[in-house]
């Protein structure tokens, strides 16, 4: 079976093809522009699998993404592609417009194409796997009910606008064209080989070299934090099984108020290492406040119900055991981060 995965340079998508690839009936097709937040190290890890191949291509460049479809013929596409940091979406908002619109554009486009050159056999198979946040709701307020498939979107940022916009296309290509599609809206991810500009990897190398800790805000922010292996465990399950046309939300059930989890990973380092070392009595003191992003949602919580009853789904990792493993990848993976990463 032929799989396109987009972004699998990045922290999701490369951790998806880990997994994709122990199945040696599959044969991937990697599509991946490798913009700053690609991982060049997972590239030359898959290199070597011959059921893997690589396109360095830009998703909304139409032409060049109608060719390779028709040359690999996927039987599924899994759709990660994206920009994904809220802070550069308020800095630089088009590159977030060309990417996660026009680019998912694109590849709606070139698998329509795609799919009506199917046999009827074929035609049963493909789906469209679109891969989305939770963060399409917007903010959660006080007395809402945690966000489910039906929850209006509400986006605040233009990350999140970005993401809504790319969901809306994906469900219309299905409604007006039969494009066979599924949409996953996810929470928070974390875990090894995640850009260190997001807060739990920047949290975690900021300590390791005793640089201070920034906090938006008063750091009350609420998440709903998913091992990102646990996330890969639920795209298998709805590319494979999903039902063409629906949304299913993937959540950890662990919401944590950012102030907690960095307190929690300086606490874990105050176990690990002699904070002395870094000239503090513990890895609380480099924590910094700082000014909040503007349009920050307080919270958000997802109501992963369907997922976990429709295809048998649950989280598998627990939160204190998956940060740990995580603090120690990236202290294991200094090179990594020091070599790929700067921003
Ligand atoms: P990431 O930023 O780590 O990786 C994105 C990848 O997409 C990179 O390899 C990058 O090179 C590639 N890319 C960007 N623009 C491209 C373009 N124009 N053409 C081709 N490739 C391009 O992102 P991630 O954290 O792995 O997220 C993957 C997907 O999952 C995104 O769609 C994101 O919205 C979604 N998601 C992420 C989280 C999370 O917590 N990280 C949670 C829910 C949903």
């Amino acid at each position: 079976m032929n799989i396109i995965v987009t972004g699998g340079a990045g922290f999701i998508g490369a951790n998806l093809i880990r997994r994709l690839l122990e199945d040696q009936s599959l044969f991937i097709l990697n599509i991946d522009s490798l913009t700053y937040a690609a991982n060049l190290n997972a590239i030359e890890e898959f290199d070597k699998n011959k059921n893997y191949s690589f396109a360095k291509i830009d998703i909304a460049d139409k032409k060049a993404i109608e060719k390779i479809f028709r040359e690999f013929k996927p039987d599924k596409v899994m759709h990660l592609a994206a920009e994904s940091h809220v802070d550069k979406s308020i800095s630089n908002p088009i590159d977030f417009i060309n990417t996660n619109i026009l680019g998912t554009y694109s590849l709606l486009n070139a698998s329509c194409e795609h799919f009506n050159s199917l046999s009827d056999q074929k035609k049963t198979s493909f789906i469209f796997h679109h891969i989305s946040t939770d963060e399409v709701y917007g903010d959660f307020e006080k007395n809402d009910d945690p966000f489910t498939e039906k929850t209006a979107y509400s986006p605040n940022s233009p990350y999140s606008a970005s993401k809504a916009s790319s969901d809306h296309l994906v469900r219309a290509w299905h409604s007006t064209f039969n494009l066979p599609i599924v949409i996953s809206n996810c929470s928070n991810n974390y875990g090894p080989g995640q850009f260190i500009e997001k807060l739990i990897p920047m949290t975690i190398t900021n300590a390791i070299q005793g640089l201070p800790i920034p906090i938006y805000g008063d750091g009350t922010q609420i998440r709903d934090w998913l091992y990102v292996d646990d996330h890969v465990r639920a795209l298998k399950k709805i590319v494979y099984f999903g039902k063409p046309g629906e949304t299913y939300n993937i959540g950890g059930s662990n919401e944590i108020r950012n102030i907690d989890l960095v307190n929690e990973i300086c606490n874990i380092f105050d176990t690990l290492h002699s904070a002395k070392n870094k000239e503090i009595s513990s890895f609380k003191d480099l924590i910094v406040f700082v000014n909040d992003r503007p349009g920050h949602d307080k919270r958000y919580a997802i109501n992963s119900d369907k997922i976990e009853q429709e295809l048998k789904w649950k989280p598998k990792e627990d939160f204190n055991s998956g940060i740990k493993k995580t603090i120690q990848w990236y202290i294991d993976n200094k090179s990594w981060w020091h070599r790929d990463q700067q921003i």
